[in-house]
């Protein structure tokens, strides 16, 4: 068999079958039925060895990253994620490596109820970028942008994990057997939070998902809609392992700074928050209130209790 025939075969039933896609793999171009009174919603994401992953990374937690990467975009938006599109750069073709990365793309393709569209493929250093297509009703996707003075902030899940993975994974630190294994699969398996991020559609202001760190990203809502925040760092959901693999101090930098998480960060009006919690608790994932909207236009603000608390934000770097 062919090169070309092999990575064909790898993702020739990636996902699940839908039956909104006229035309799949195999033509010059995927034809999609997107539903009556929709919006398209549209986003990319690379990941580049050397920078997004390790070399040695298992190439089916790679599939499913990628994936889950993109799927948490569409969630962000409140959009139900739909179709796929896979840009491969490949070094070589090694059959056992794509065979595990494909199905561990098709496995949280088809979990996600989405299927894999169509792709190219070309030779050069391994990178990998994907275009995950959604579906949100016509006007009702989330933006950055209708954060409003007063609103209060709040974030899904718990913050730092896989920041404290990225560590764990290069050895640097360590963690006791009874945490590894959490640890490890948020950092190499996130999940992204669509049907949270729908449940949103009527309740947030405004959204975005957490992938460069807290303190980074929640300045794109500030940019986005001209506000400033006051975050309560005694707030920020930490998970028992984080908490108990290194200091507060520690755990605190991990939850602003550490990237990767892949919760939702999102923004809520006062006349809206008594019926959050009673909207949200189906849906299984914690959300807790970190902080409030304020007037000061692109200013982020901690405090720890009552008291200022300053924190020199340091960029998240993947590695
Ligand atoms: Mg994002």
């Amino acid at each position: 068999m062919g090169e070309f025939e092999l990575i064909q075969r790898c993702f020739a039933e990636a996902g699940r079958k839908r039956t909104d896609v006229a035309i799949g793999i195999g033509d010059d171009g995927a034809v999609l039925q997107v539903r009556e009174g929709c919006d398209l919603v549209i986003t990319t994401d690379s990941m580049v060895e050397g920078i997004h992953f390790f070399p040695d990374v298992d190439p089916r937690s790679l599939g499913h990253k990628l994936v889950a990467v993109n799927v948490s975009d569409l969630a962000a938006m409140g959009a139900e994620p739909c179709w796929l599109s896979l840009a491969l750069t490949l070094p070589k073709v090694d059959e056992a490596w794509l065979t595990a990365f494909a199905e561990g793309l098709s496995e949280t393709a088809d979990y996600y109820n989405c299927q894999l569209i169509g792709g190219d493929t070309t030779r050069g250093p391994l990178s990998l970028t994907m275009i995950a297509k959604g579906v949100v009703p016509k006007g009702k996707a989330i933006t950055r942008a209708g954060a409003q003075n007063g609103d209060y902030l709040y974030v899904t899940g718990t913050l730092g994990d896989a920041a404290l993975g990225l560590q764990l994974v290069q050895n640097k630190v360590e963690i006791s057997k009874k945490h590894r294994a959490h640890i490890l699969q948020r950092f190499h398996y996130p999940t992204a939070r669509v049907a949270l991020g729908q449940a949103l559609r009527n309740i947030a202001s405004s959204a975005m998902d957490v992938s460069d760190g807290l303190a980074g990203d929640l300045l794109h809502i500030l940019r986005r809609s001209k506000v400033g925040v006051v975050v309560d760092v005694n707030k920020l959901p930490m998970s028992q392992a984080l908490k108990d693999s290194c200091d507060a101090e520690q755990a605190l930098k991990y939850a602003l700074s550490g990237g990767e998480d892949y919760e939702l960060l999102f923004t809520v009006p006062e006349n809206r928050r008594g019926s959050l919690e009673v909207l949200l608790s189906p849906y299984g994932v914690p959300v807790t209130c970190i902080g409030r909207i304020t007037g000061a236009v692109g200013k982020l603000e901690f405090k720890q209790g009552e008291q200022p608390f300053v924190y020199q934000h340091q960029g998240f770097e993947h590695f």
